[in-house]
């Protein structure tokens, strides 16, 4: 088996390319290494190409054929969304359209894309299950929902066969300390967390104490690099068996505070973490949690970290010999 992995050299796509190589699919790695990283394409052949650009993506094509593209290349910080609109929708939405069109100029009928929970907006229940209302709350989330209408109509219209994986928090990294999340700058919150947590100077910023959560800051459903990595996997097997557009929510099903992320970091890593309150971040929701009973019921899917400590445990063993 052959897969395009768009975006395979950024944090969650170079994950999937691993675990592609370990279970004897073929990766050809599609990035623009504009966040990615060179040095994370260890599992696969990379391709420089642009989604922007068509041209490249016909060359990338040409090394086909393949049996499937998953597309993780996307901008995707909810607050630079808020300051870049136009940034966000030519990325993430025109980019994606040049992509499925090359799909179909080369005959590649099936794609698992990287959504996100950003596409749900406030939640109107404790954990969001698939019928929650999709109303987002920033242009990230929006630019996200509207490639999943675009994939519903590709499927009635081409017959493309889609899985759109609606992410929470992608957390952690390689249990073996091969590759792991590294963005400049970085927002996330776990790593920043583990780099404050290094003491090399920098005080993590926590954005609002003064949300609607019980202590006041965040929370948040932090879901392993490696489980979303498998439930692709086993996308992949379903759209052998389900024609159309499927939607599915990859989380944990548990939500944690920002202030609890910080707890567990602490006694993961035995240091105390300096951090400071600060402003409320614009675009961000105070509490994400996912419901991941169809993902579970439909692919089959159990993922293998269920303790935030085990999560951050395997980050904070990147962070201290980091590869990029
Ligand atoms: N956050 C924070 N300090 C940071 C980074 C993040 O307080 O340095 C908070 C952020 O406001 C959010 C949560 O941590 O409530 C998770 O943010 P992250 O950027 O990791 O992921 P997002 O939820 O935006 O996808």
């Amino acid at each position: 088996m052959r897969i395009l992995v768009c975006g395979g050299a950024g944090y969650i796509g170079s994950h999937m390319a691993k675990w592609l190589g370990a279970h004897g699919a073929e990766a050809v790695v599609l990035d623009n290494l504009s966040t990615g990283h060179r040095e994370a394409v260890r599992f696969g052949r990379l391709i420089e190409a642009d989604l922007l650009d068509p041209a490249s993506l016909d060359t990338a094509f040409a090394l086909g054929p393949f049996d499937a593209v998953m597309h993780f290349c996307a901008r995707s910080l909810v607050g630079e969304s808020v300051q870049k609109p136009y940034d966000y929708y030519d990325n993430n939405v025109v980019g994606t359209l040049n992509l499925l069109r090359a799909m179909q100029r080369h005959g590649v009928g099936k794609i698992v894309f990287s959504s996100t929970a950003a596409i749900f907006g406030e939640p109107v229940s404790a954990r969001i299950n698939e019928t929650h209302p999709k109303t987002p709350i920033n242009p990230y989330g929006a630019s996200k929902l509207m490639v999943e209408r675009v994939l519903a109509d590709a499927g009635a219209a081409y017959g493309l066969r889609s899985v759109c994986l609606r992410y929470f928090n992608a957390a952690g990294a390689s249990p073996d300390g091969d590759i792991g999340e590294a963005h400049t700058p970085e927002t996330h919150l776990i790593p920043n967390v583990l780099r404050a947590a290094l003491g090399n100077g920098e005080r993590l910023k926590v954005f609002g104490d003064d949300w609607p959560t019980p202590d006041g800051t965040c929370v948040r459903d932090y879901i392993h690099v490696d489980d979303l990595a498998q439930a692709h996997w086993q996308a992949l097997a379903y759209m052998e068996t389900h024609a159309g557009a499927h939607a599915f929510n990859l989380g944990n099903g548990q939500g944690f505070s920002v202030r609890e992320v910080i707890t567990a970091a602490e006694a993961v890593s035995g240091h105390e973490i300096p951090w400071d309150i600060a402003p409320r971040r614009a675009g961000d929701p105070a509490v994400l949690v996912a419901s991941n009973d169809l993902a579970r019921r439909e692919l089959g899917w159990t993922p293998r970290y269920t303790s935030l400590p085990e999560i951050i445990e395997t980050a904070w063993r990147w962070h201290c010999a980091p590869t990029f």
